[in-house]
């Protein structure tokens, strides 16, 4: 919560549930990893909120984009972001999508299969791609470790088969897994990038990127590393794994620029008992899964909760969205407690949910309309 958006609620009185993100704190934050990382190149992952002052925002300041569809792209050249800024980063791609973004000047494409490979060989020719390994998420709150990537050994020969195939093999890229908490990961998979990039020498293939992903935390109930404990781990491990010797570096921060920066304010619609004497209340809100919070699936993003009533007593509570799917429960097993105090109709916070939200929103499940969005 920022002074700007305690201002804009008080002042506009916004229907809920709505996002409001303090554009400033999304400068502010792709500054600060763009001064820890120097000489690295900030690709934004425009999934994690592709809204566009966000959008227009980063482009102001270089940054930047990895993109996962032609959509993406259509919407980042159409803010006048020049395509040499921009990476299909996503593995699994049309061909037809391929070609699209080839015609439209990217030159850089993700992919972990030979099958890919065939579609860019034949789609972007000459054009530089990366293969992403698989490497442990252990650690991640919202792992990306299984459907993306492949083993080590097979990424070294697929990017050998793709100089055969008239592509230019870059480098690798991996993804350590999206709020990772261990910092010591980000050298377990540049390690194994560092042994791909000798394995492929061998051959006689000089490789000249590596792009270590994202996964930079938001701040979350529980207390996580810092960025600065991320930015440094990763700093030692290139040195101590490619010494002098540094390939370029991408790095492509998702939550962490836009995560920080906004808040969704929800209004409470019902609080209920199962039995008068029951202890846990069931407190219903008018936001849930379909409704701008996906990331509380298995309850693995566990956001902080501010209410009107903060220092009163509190009891415990399940949180549940508004619509009449059962599986549109928030929290239950994470054991929140809430104020006694609390009560139909008082408007509480979810704070650091500027990414991965409004994005995520159905269009109308249950009637209830898509995540309003404010960008400040
Ligand atoms: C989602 C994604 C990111 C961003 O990850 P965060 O954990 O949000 O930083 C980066 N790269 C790729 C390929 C992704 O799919």
């Amino acid at each position: 919560m920022t002074p700007k958006i305690e201002r804009f609620l008080i002042e506009r009185k916004p229907d809920t549930p709505c996002l409001v993100v303090d554009l400033d704190v999304v400068s502010a934050n792709f500054q600060h990893l763009a001064d820890e990382l120097p000489g690295v190149d900030i690709y934004y992952a425009v999934k994690a909120n592709p809204a566009e002052p966000i959008l227009t925002r980063l482009r102001d300041l270089g940054s930047h984009f990895d993109t996962a569809s032609i959509y993406e792209i259509d919407q980042c050249l159409a803010l006048g972001i020049a395509p040499n800024r921009l990476s299909f980063g996503h593995t699994v791609k049309k061909k037809r999508h391929i070609n699209r973004a080839f015609d439209a000047g990217i030159r850089q494409f993700a992919f972990d299969s030979i099958d890919e490979l065939e579609k860019l060989s034949r789609a972007a020719p000459g054009a530089f791609v990366f293969c992403r390994f698989l490497t442990s998420n252990d650690g991640a709150d919202w792992p990306l470790s299984d459907k993306f990537g492949c083993e080590p050994n097979y990424a070294a020969d697929l990017l050998c088969r793709a100089a055969d195939m008239g592509l230019v093999p870059s480098g690798v890229s991996f993804h350590i897994g999206s709020q990772q908490r261990n910092a010591d990961s980000w050298d377990s998979a540049i390690f194994i990038a560092a042994n791909i990039f000798s394995k492929v020498a061998d051959r006689g293939l000089e490789l000249s990127l590596l792009n270590i992903g994202g996964g930079f935390p938001s701040r979350y109930r529980t207390p996580m590393s810092e960025l600065p404990i991320h930015t440094a781990a990763i700093k030692q491990s290139l040195q101590h794994r490619f010494g002098d010797n540094q390939p370029q570096i991408i790095v492509e921060p998702g939550r962490y620029i836009p995560g920080d920066a906004g808040i969704i304010q929800s209004e409470v619609v019902l609080v209920s008992r199962k039995s008068p004497d029951a202890e846990k209340r069931w407190v219903y809100l008018d936001i849930g899964k379909f409704g701008g919070l996906p990331e509380v699936l298995d309850e693995a993003i566990q956001y902080r909760i501010r209410t009107p009533h903060d220092g009163g007593k509190t009891g415990p509570v399940v949180l549940a969205g508004p619509t009449c799917d059962e599986v549109d429960v928030i929290y239950d097993a994470a054991a929140y407690e809430l104020p006694l105090d609390l009560g139909s109709g008082d408007r509480i916070e979810i704070l650091s949910a500027g990414a991965y939200t409004a994005s995520y929103s159905s269009v109308g499940f249950n009637g209830f309309p898509p995540l309003k969005e404010y960008y400040i």
